[in-house]
């Protein structure tokens, strides 16, 4: 018998409300503490309130649209989890209640062309696949299959922009200098990520089923993403379907790297760089990797690493997570103008973070605010170019071949 109560009696729905939420609407005791912290209350509206999301859930196809779409607008930070009293994963339950918004169809009618894409090009975004396999050929990476140690997951933000595959040809560069061996799908399925954020439920498991199947037949066991969206897949959700695998962030990966002195930082440049580093929502308050692409950072000589007022468990979320790239035409609306703006109060001339979406949102912030002085770098980039072997094409930090 469920401790809360529902406002419709429907024990069986409030059962699966129960069920997908991972247990969260059973303990959820309406105290209102995840709305008063939500920064969506100093930007537009009020914050999402869960209790009240789970009540209207509840109501089904009487669902309150107004108060649904919230459950859309949510970026899935997990910033109002670190105040609420209960232990409640808010983000597990708005996946949850997206879940079952989707199963009855009252999704965002953009959710189904997504899914659609999914479906007939293995990506959110549509793009024919014929260009992944460019992409993957020009890295010149080993085909999976050929007994790597480990897949490299690029995801399909990275491998489709022009401004992005910069993050993974530089992780490719620091990899093969580092000699070790790795693999990339030259159609690299999608990971799920997106398909779960958006509680299409069905996909994500036909996507994570497929996968499986082509990772066990590979013979893979190592994985290391460089989105933190694909990380947090492949870490979480994957071994509920039976297996897992060892799944590094590519931050991880590099502080092994220099953990084993494998990968050292010889550049020197004469002039410092201040740089401000941005944690992830899905790296850090997900999976609490704080540390690692700090430790990352700090062995960069020459490089004074700064910090946000608000960073670690208590960083502001970009406005990106949550599938919101997609469904909201400018998803970093007043978050990342928030993070941009402080960044330069700083004095920063880099924000360094490792999530293609963090870097795509603070960029469009940059361009809209007009903001001259300072750009964003994924750390693998800082880490490219403070690598002393890199190509002059990967040694692209602040535009100037030598003096990073
Ligand atoms: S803070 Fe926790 S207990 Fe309070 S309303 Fe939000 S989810 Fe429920
Ligand atoms: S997860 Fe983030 S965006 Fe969503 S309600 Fe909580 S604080 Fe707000």
């Amino acid at each position: 018998m469920s401790s809360a109560q529902p406002i419709v009696n429907d024990e069986a729905r409030w059962e699966r409300i129960v069920g997908l939420t991972g247990g969260a609407a059973d303990v959820c005791r309406s105290c209102g503490n995840c709305t008063v912290s939500c920064r969506w209350g100093l930007f537009e509206s009020e914050g999402p309130d869960m209790w009240e999301l789970l009540q209207n859930a509840q109501r089904g196809p009487d669902a309150d649209p107004e108060l649904e779409s919230a459950l859309w607008h949510c970026a899935t930070c997990a910033s109002c989890a670190t105040v609420c009293p209960q232990g409640v994963q808010t983000a597990d339950l708005i996946v949850g209640l997206r879940t079952l918004a989707y199963d009855e169809g009252r999704n965002p009618p953009v959710l189904n062309e997504i899914v659609e894409n999914l479906q007939l090009d293995g990506n959110p975004d549509g793009v024919p696949v014929s260009l992944r396999r460019r992409w993957a050929k020009e890295l010149e990476a080993k085909p999976v299959g050929s007994k790597e140690c480990c897949l490299v997951y690029f995801g399909s933000a990275t491998s489709f922009s022009q401004r992005l595959q910069r993050i993974g040809r530089a992780f490719a560069c620091v990899l093969d200098g580092c000699d070790i061996r790795f693999a990339v799908f030259d159609e690299e399925p999608d990971s799920g990520a997106v398909a779960r954020m958006l509680g299409a439920e069905p996909y994500l498991e036909k996507l994570v089923e497929g996968n499986l199947d082509t990772l066990h037949k590979c013979g893979i066991r190592e994985i290391v993403a460089t989105s933190p969206f694909d990380y947090d897949v492949f870490e979480r959700i994957y071994p509920k379907y039976g297996d897992s695998f060892r799944v590094f962030h590519a931050t991880e990966f590099l502080d092994q790297l220099l953990q084993y002195d494998r990968l050292r930082f010889e550049r020197d440049p004469t002039e410092k760089r201040r740089v401000v580093y941005h944690d992830p929502c899905y790296i850090g308050r997900h999976h609490a990797l704080y540390d690692a692409p700090r430790r990352v950072l700090g062995a960069m000589k020459g490089l004074e690493l700064m910090e946000f007022e608000e960073s670690r468990e208590e960083a502001v979320c970009c406005g990106g997570g949550g599938a919101r790239t997609w469904l909201e035409e400018d998803p970093g609306k007043g978050f990342a103008d928030e993070r941009v703006i402080e960044a330069m109060k700083l004095g920063a001339q880099v924000i360094a973070t490792p999530c293609p979406y963090c870097i795509q949102t603070f960029e469009e912030s940059i361009d809209k605010l007009d903001a001259p002085g300072i750009e964003v770098r994924d750390v693998v980039e800082l880490a490219a170019a403070w690598w002393p072997y890199a190509p002059e094409e990967e040694d692209q930090t602040f535009g100037t071949h030598g003096t990073a």
